[in-house]
């Protein structure tokens, strides 16, 4: 990939602070995912720095620094309105929990301080004329398509449990194999997966699911049986062993799409997968989407069309419910795997033909979408409003987003007269 020019600039600088580090006669250098995605020919997120200065020493030299992360010896330098973290040199002792270091001590040494990484590609530095220093053999590793722990892969799980997730976060994403003694390591110490937080597990999973490869982190994520131990319990832990008739989920354009993709093979109803989201702290806006999803799959599949025309109306009528986006959305997982709808089967290749057009031309699909609203009822019939209106509206929209009914005012208050009328008679309200 090329470089872009920003990252070029954000190199620049980065440099500017090592250099300036240097003149005041400390060590420092670009470290960890920075390195490697250069390496890599991947663009560049941001350029951290590590140096042998210790960070009250860093608050001096700077003009605009930010005391981001003391505690760890991390502060943020600020160059030209662009944050850069520059971290002192530190061995991390002590691990508590599986977790994190009870304590962190700094150090003189570049190398002690790339010990502490987790992989052989995060542990590689470069210095300010742009030499590479890696210690541990991130670079063969990479040439090799390999992961692989820095130093014995069974201590390195036991200190921070999360590294495992990590490590097939960063399997998936650039394609390596997991070198045989960390796969080990990892599939053995997968019980200490209980100690990391389900956010820190949530952050990892929406990473993985929202990358390169979601179906290759799936399957290392089956093999390793990983997710059978988090903190509280997850549909996740049914992610089976082999996923081999599972389809290639990189097909689909969102992390929504594809999590609900995994939750509808796990076969659980939708408020205990909703659960489960909520369990993971997943934003609001992500539950919905994903739960829409599988509320439209499901209710599809409960409604399955019997003959020609329902096909067409109850695509139309679940539009109504759960909205046309996620109408759309499904489709993409129609596609991708017809047996997703499950008992409606039989109606995906017409839905995949002429879902979308079906979805254009309904007039009107949601409330504020339809032509007359309640208080123009209300005002028409010179009444006043009950539970019978919200109905009244509902029957409406109906009729109008099956094209029964033009989505036009007038025709719509007619409709509403006589609606109200029948209601009436029948004793409906
Ligand atoms: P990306 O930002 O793409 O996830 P990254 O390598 O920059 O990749 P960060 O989480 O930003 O990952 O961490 C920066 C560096 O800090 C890593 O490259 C690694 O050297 C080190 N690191 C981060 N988390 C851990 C951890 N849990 N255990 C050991 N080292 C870690
Ligand atoms: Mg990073």
């Amino acid at each position: 990939m090329m470089e872009s020019a920003d990252q070029g600039l954000l190199k620049d600088k980065a440099m500017q602070i090592i250099a300036r580090l240097e003149e005041a006669g400390h060590q420092a250098y670009l470290v960890g995912g920075c390195v490697r995605d250069e390496w890599l020919g991947r663009p560049v997120k941001d350029y951290d720095i590590a140096t042998s200065a210790l960070p009250e020493r860093v608050e001096e030299l700077f003009e605009r620094t930010i005391p981001t992360g003391l505690q760890h010896g991390t502060v943020t330098v600020v160059v030209d309105r662009l944050p850069f973290e520059v971290t002192t040199f530190r061995k991390e002792a002590g691990y508590a929990d599986y977790r994190r270091p009870a304590s962190v001590e700094y150090i003189e040494v570049l190398e002690e301080d790339l010990r502490r990484r987790d992989f052989t590609m995060n542990a590689m530095a470069m210095d300010g004329r742009g030499r590479i220093l890696d210690p541990f053999g991130g670079q063969v590793d990479l040439d090799h398509g390999v992961l692989r722990c820095v130093g014995s892969a069974a201590e390195r799980f036991s200190e921070d449990a999360l590294r495992m997730l990590r490590g097939i976060r960063f399997a998936a994403e650039y394609g390596l194999e997991v070198e045989a003694e960390s796969w080990t390591a990892l599939a053995a110490s997968a019980p200490l997966l209980a100690h990391i937080a389900l956010e820190r597990v949530r952050a990892e999973l929406e990473r993985m699911m929202g990358g390169s490869d979601p179906s290759r982190a799936l399957r290392l994520l089956g093999r390793s049986r990983l997710l059978g131990h988090t903190k509280a319990g997850l549909l996740w832990a049914r992610l089976p062993e082999h996923l081999d008739d599972w389809p290639d989920l990189g097909k689909l354009t969102s992390a929504e799409q594809r999590i609900a993709y995994v939750y509808g093979r796990l076969d659980a109803p939708v408020k205990d997968c909703a659960a489960d989201l909520k369990l993971l702290t997943f934003s609001g806006k992500q539950i919905d989407a994903i739960t829409a999803l599988l509320a439209a799959r499901s209710w599809l599949q409960e409604f399955p069309p019997c003959d020609s025309s329902a096909v067409r109306t109850v695509w139309q009528r679940a539009a109504i419910r759960y909205g046309k986006s996620t109408l759309h959305a499904l489709l993409n997982l129609y596609r991708l795997d017809p047996a997703f709808a499950g008992e409606a089967r039989s109606a995906v290749p017409i839905w995949i033909e002429s879902g979308e057009t079906w979805l254009e031309q309904m007039p009107a699909a949601s409330l504020q979408e339809l032509a007359v609203t309640g208080q123009d009822i209300l005002e028409r019939l010179q009444t006043r409003g009950g539970p019978w209106t919200g109905k009244l509206l509902q029957r409406l929209l109906e009729r109008t987003a099956l094209g029964l009914l033009p989505n036009d005012k007038e025709a719509l208050l007619q409709a509403a007269l006589a609606e109200y009328d029948e209601y009436r008679e029948t004793d409906k309200l």
